[in-house]
């Protein structure tokens, strides 16, 4: 069977998954402390509402969104808050968290279900903006808006990224074989807010276990969802490939999703959104892959936000010997972690102990042109990195550095191994700044 896939660059790096492929589910014991960020979307950060000292509820609402682009932020435990203090999260952004420290018991208030497909759709999307959910595949763009369809306009296609390309992270595919229905259900709450013509869910080619399943089940429900294998390729989870692969359509630069009639939704985002729906329970835990060469015992874990990568390293049974650099995320886009005390985030989907650094070195320019060849956004990162060095930014827009996805397939194949993707993500950074 020929598989459809994006046309225009992409790499092909080992996927890893089989040192946590097979590792079911497992729900990590609630730890002591939390350390709950305000910034965990994107957008203008929560505002703390609680005060140290004050007793939390699991559930409730201790951060308010602060803007239309913005979320809420709930309390992931039952506890107090201990302290309130400036937090780095793994994005490097700094704002106000609450270090919630923990009762030793826990309640849980999600047990009874409710009727979602009696909701009328405006309830629903009010339903979903406070539960505080946003974008789970790292994006954090919060979901409300991404599905809120503007008056005039239509969705064509809800593409449903169940893709997971990043190299180690398998969180939504243990979610896919554990929880189908779960998450079938989640993707049909999707649909009757935004009311597509029709439903795909893409899935890449080294997961066919879950396509059979999820095919099967969708079936079995009579859910008008097509599941669309893919062939393996990296970024096929960038929205705009992953439109290019499916329904063949091209994002303009600058443009969104529904600018072409299609709205792009993440797999573990359909699971929050399930929960949101029957259990009326806040995005206030999540699945997060804990892997890499270095890490004793790969694992698949349902963490509540605010855990403290330490405590998950912990629950691995702790760091090999050789272990060198530690990415929250995947390796081609994930961030380095230089503080283990740094807490889960709604966006955290992996957390990677590896035997190496992942820049150890960096040579001159050979103009070899790989890194024009292999970037999926038909960009030419080499001259934009080359203007970025010498600090002509504008030149380095004038390039379209402002389209770059930082996916790294760029940095990837660079022989040189130079910084390709942080000089963008500077660049980016101060050609804002002098605008
Ligand atoms: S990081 Fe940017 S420049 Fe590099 S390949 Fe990806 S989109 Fe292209
Ligand atoms: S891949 Fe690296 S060495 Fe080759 S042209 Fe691009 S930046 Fe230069």
């Amino acid at each position: 069977m020929k598989l459809a896939t994006f046309r225009r660059g992409g790499v092909h790096p080992d996927d890893m998954k089989r040192l946590s492929k097979d590792r079911k589910l497992e729900r990590l014991p609630m730890p002591e402390e939390l350390i709950v960020s305000m910034s965990q979307h994107l957008g203008a950060p929560a505002t703390l509402v609680k005060k140290k000292g004050d007793p939390v509820a699991r559930g409730e609402v201790i951060g308010t969104a602060s803007g239309y682009i913005s979320a809420d932020v709930h309390s992931p435990a039952d506890g107090v808050i201990a302290e309130i203090r400036r937090v780095r999260v793994q994005s490097g952004a700094v704002a106000d968290a609450a270090v919630i420290k923990c009762s030793p018991e826990q309640s849980d208030p999600w047990t009874e279900k409710h009727d979602w497909q009696k909701m009328p759709k405006e309830d629903l999307l009010e339903l979903v903006r406070s539960m505080g959910i946003v974008g789970m595949g790292g994006a954090t763009f919060p979901t409300s808006v991404k599905l809120t369809v503007p008056m005039g306009r239509s969705v064509e296609a809800l593409v449903i990224n169940g893709v997971e390309c990043e190299p180690y992270l398998t969180s939504d595919y243990r979610l896919m074989v554990e929880r189908p229905d779960e998450v079938l259900e989640g993707i049909m709450v999707a649909a009757a807010i935004v009311d597509p013509g029709r439903i795909i869910l893409a899935i890449e080619a080294n997961k066919m276990d879950a396509v059979e399943l999820l095919s099967r089940k969708a079936s079995e429900h009579g859910y008008p969802i097509s599941v669309m294998p893919l062939k393996v390729k990296y970024p096929q989870g960038d929205e705009k490939q992953l439109l290019k692969a499916t329904i063949g359509r091209e994002v303009p630069s600058g443009k969104l999703p529904l600018d072409v009639g299609a709205v792009v939704c993440n797999l573990g985002t359909c699971n929050a959104l399930y929960e949101a729906a029957v259990y009326h329970k806040p995005l206030i835990e999540r699945v997060i892959t804990v892997s890499g060469e270095s890490i004793v015992e790969p694992k698949n874990i349902i963490a509540p936000i605010g855990t403290k990568f330490s405590d998950l390293i912990a629950y691995c049974k702790g760091e090999k010997d050789d272990a060198v650099s530690l990415v929250a995320g995947g390796p081609m886009m994930g961030f380095d972690v230089y503080d283990d005390g740094t807490p889960m985030v709604k966006g955290s989907g992996g957390l990677l102990s590896l035997p190496e650094l992942v820049d150890d070195f960096s040579a001159p320019c050979v103009l070899c042109g790989k890194c024009v060849q292999h970037c999926p956004m038909g960009l030419m990162p080499n001259r934009m990195f080359r203007n970025i060095k010498y600090g002509n930014y504008q030149a380095a827009i004038d390039l379209g550095l402002m389209d770059c996805k930082e996916c790294g397939c760029c940095a990837y194949t660079c022989p040189s191994h130079l910084p390709l993707v942080q000089g963008f993500k500077l660049g980016k950074k101060m050609g804002r700044k002098k605008k």
